[in-house]
């Protein structure tokens, strides 16, 4: 008993000190929320979309340059092909509005936005997902298992993932939905008792991203880019879904 004890003592406090003291450890070349400069052009859009994995990522209209966040991989390719592209370190991508997830050459300043609806905010000290992969590669997957070890530790929070939809908030999709995964997603999704939220984690369950995209059951209360979106995006995202602070 008394070697655990000093065991323990030895080892010290393991969790990281996001989001509660600091901003995240992003590695540097951590690719953010895109940046589209002012002068963009639609030669500038034709040219990046020659090397973009999901070309419908990239547009151009009279509003101007627009890269949909909702189908990007994040791999920087168009950032290597133009200049006039950038990836910040701004890792704060959850929003609550699909329209949301379309950045614009005339967007100068980003606040993420703040929940306002009293059924998310009734969850801000418990929050219970129930997690469905539908045919994602692992990587959503991974990235958001990695939320429950020490490290991450959202359980101080009171985000679970639980084993039960009967117990769950929220559904947390990930992958593309295929085909032979649309009738388990559909009944989960309908097991879960109301009220009752969908979180589309990933390109894959937002769009479909680089893949053919299934049937939604609901439309998403949360949306999570990125592919696969990082730990500390996810938490984030989380938090701030259910009436938490903006991260730093
Ligand atoms: S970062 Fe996004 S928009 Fe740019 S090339 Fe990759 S997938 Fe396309
Ligand atoms: S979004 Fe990317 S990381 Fe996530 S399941 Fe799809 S391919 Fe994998």
């Amino acid at each position: 008993m008394l070697k655990a004890f000093f065991a323990r003592l030895k080892q010290g406090y393991k969790t990281g000190t996001f989001p509660t003291k600091t901003g995240p450890n992003l590695p540097p070349d951590f690719r953010g929320r895109p940046q589209l400069d002012d002068d963009m052009t639609g030669d500038d859009i034709a040219k990046m979309k020659k090397v973009c994995p999901v070309p419908r990522a990239l547009s151009y209209d009279f509003e101007g340059a627009k890269l949909d966040m909702g189908y990007c991989t994040f791999c920087g390719r168009c950032a290597e092909v133009c200049e006039k592209m950038h990836f910040t370190k701004e890792y704060r991508l959850g929003v609550f509005k699909r329209e949301d997830l379309v950045v614009k050459s005339t967007d100068h300043d980003y606040e993420p936005p703040v929940q306002t609806d009293p059924q998310a905010l009734a969850l801000k000290h418990t929050f219970q997902l129930r997690e469905v992969s539908a045919g994602g590669c692992a990587g959503c997957e991974l990235d958001a298992n990695v939320l429950g070890t020490l490290a991450w530790d959202m359980g101080r929070f009171g985000i679970r993932f639980v084993a039960s939809p009967r117990h769950a908030d929220a559904i947390y999709l990930t992958g593309p939905i295929s085909k032979n995964m649309q009738l388990a997603l559909d009944k989960t999704y309908a097991a879960a008792p109301e009220p009752k939220f969908l979180i589309a984690a990933g390109a894959c369950a937002i769009t479909g991203g680089l893949y053919k995209h299934g049937h939604l059951p609901a439309t998403p209360a949360l949306y999570i880019p990125g592919c696969p979106p990082h730990p500390a995006t996810t938490l984030e995202a989380l938090l701030r879904f259910t009436g938490h602070a903006a991260g730093k």
